[in-house]
Order: C-alpha cells, then structure tokens, then sequence
C-alpha cells in the first residue's frame, strides 16, 4: 500500500491573504486574482489505507480543511476519520488547530517532551483541550520510528521516524526556557518527518521549517521519493525589505529559497525525489503565478505546493 499524501495548506502563518495584510500578494488574492490563489496555514494529512488519516500539524484552518476533502468527512454519527495528529513543532500556526478538534476528545498527540512543554506551560493547549476528554500524548523520540496508532491502540500503518531541525523555538516558550535551552536548537523544538507506509521503503520527508541546512539533511532528502520542504520566504530580508517586519527569514527561523547557503542552492545536490515547497508566506514571490521567482523555482524542477496537492508514494 502507498503512503498518500494530500497537502491541507500551503501558507505559513497567516495564511493568504492574512488578515491585516495589504500587500501586493494579500490584495490580489483577497480580489480574487487566478494568479494568487488564496491559502490556507500550513498542515498535512497522510494515511496508510486511504481511510484513516495523520494530521501532520494542526493548523488554525483545520476545521476548513477538513471540511474541503471528503475523505476527511465523518462516517458515523460522531466520527472522525483523523486518527491522530503529528507535531513537527509548537508554533501556533501548527498547533492552535488542536483546540478546533476537541469535541468529543481530541486524537493522540505525537510530538517531543519539549513541544509537549510548550503546549503545557506556554500555550496552554493541552490542559485546556483535558477539560472535554482524555489527550493521549505520546512521545516522539529523534532518530526512533514510531508505529503511529489511533486512540484505541490499533496500528494505523503509518511510521514515522522524526529527525531534528535547526530552527528555532516559538517566541511565547523563549520566556520559559534557559539560556542554554534556548540555544540548542537539536533539543527537540523543531522537527522533520520521515514518514512511510508499513512494509513500504519509500519515504515522504516533510520539513516545513528549517533554517540550517546540513549534510545529514541533504542525505535523508535524497533518499525520499517525495520531500516536502519549508518555502517561508523566497530572499533573506523580503519581509524588511517590503516593510513588513523587522525580521530575516532566518532570524525566524527559515532558510531562505534563493541566495547563497538558500534552499534552491542547497536541493542542486539533492538527486532523486520529487521536491514541493510548502509553509510558504505570503510574502514570497512564488506565491504568483508568472513571477520570476516562481520561474526560477520550477525551472530547477521544485514544485510550490498547493493546496490540495495529492501524491503516492509506496
Ligand atoms: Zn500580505
């Protein structure tokens, strides 16, 4: 059986158009313009069997999402074809979601002790979501592939080997944390997925925020059959240069598409997978059909993913 892959959102937070943005990009998709389709927040579905399914990240939109693909529709009278969530971090873009998904009980939660901190102590997910059901957390350890199961204990077919990005921690758990805490940045803030269906060698890696890219990075990306990968921003500084904040898409945490030491640069020496970008802001050029930086993206053979992207891979 093939893992299937089916891209809930494309954007990064704040989706397109963001609610207080008025961009050239937010504009144009807020009109209706067919070059700039709007999108929703960053999240992912796999599912083994085509019939339960892993929520890669839970994304403020996720009750729009879900609503979009029949296959995620309830088939009883309360029901939920999501059987589980998988966190790759606790930004609330990817997190917040979570609290859309309580009635009833929310599906088990797989992610490192140190998101389960933030959503404990910082954003205070988790013991809000207790007050209307058991959540089952259950740990992610890097390097360890995990046997992914809905809340009644049965196998779900999906594994999942996570593996730990340079990134950086979300801005509300910096108050909680050390110095030192906040300076390893392998502790378990940020993570990929490796992901596969049972009795499959094919992988999917997914990656939606990275800013440091390395050879062990480079070599599990060209051994995937798909990657799906962190397409924030397309330059360094676009987000100051366009006035909208004072911050790099490194200094938040992403490595920029274009530029030395840049993702496109980077995936030159990846052979073999198929390459989508996603958790794209709505800053970034290739978010507009035609612009140079989409061409400059697709001529290298690297997809801007959208959502509703679907893909096979097993
Ligand atoms: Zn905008």
């Amino acid at each position: 059986m093939p893992l299937n892959v089916l891209v809930l959102g494309s954007s990064a937070g704040g989706g397109l158009p963001q609610w207080n943005c008025a961009c050239p990009q937010c504009v144009a998709a807020r009109n209706g313009d067919a070059a700039v389709p709007p999108r929703t927040q960053s999240s992912v579905a796999v599912s083994a069997d085509g019939v339960r399914w892993v929520l890669c990240n839970a994304s403020p939109d996720v009750r729009t999402q879900l609503a979009r693909h029949p296959e995620l529709h309830p088939r009883a009278l309360r029901h939920s074809p999501v059987s589980a969530v998988a966190l790759t971090n606790a930004d609330i873009d990817h997190a917040s979601g979570l609290l859309i998904l309580r009635e009833g009980g929310a599906p088990p939660v797989y992610c490192t002790p140190r998101v389960e901190r933030a959503l404990t102590d910082g954003l205070r997910v988790l013991p809000a979501l207790r007050a209307y059901g058991d959540v089952h957390v259950r740990g992610l350890v890097p390097g360890d592939e995990a046997v992914l199961r809905d809340r009644a204990g049965d196998d779900l077919g999906v594994r999942l080997r996570p593996f730990t990005v340079a990134s950086k921690p979300p801005p509300y758990l910096l108050p909680l944390l050390t110095a030192a805490e906040a300076a390893d940045l392998h502790a378990g803030d940020t993570l990929g997925f490796e992901l596969r269906a049972e009795g499959s060698p094919e992988t999917v890696v997914y990656v939606p925020g990275v800013r440091d890219l390395d050879d062990a990075l480079r070599e599990r990306l060209g051994r995937a059959s798909l990657v799906l990968i962190d397409g924030t921003c397309f330059t360094d500084d676009e987000l100051v240069r366009a006035g909208m904040s004072t911050k790099t898409a490194r200094v938040m945490g992403h490595a920029p598409l274009d530029g030395d030491g840049g993702l496109l640069a980077f995936l030159d020496g990846v052979r073999g997978p198929q390459v989508v970008l996603v958790h794209i802001n709505n800053s970034n050029p290739v978010l507009c059909a035609g612009s140079d930086a989409r061409r400059a993206v697709e001529a290298r053979g690297v997809r801007v993913g959208m959502d509703g992207d679907r893909f096979a891979v097993g």
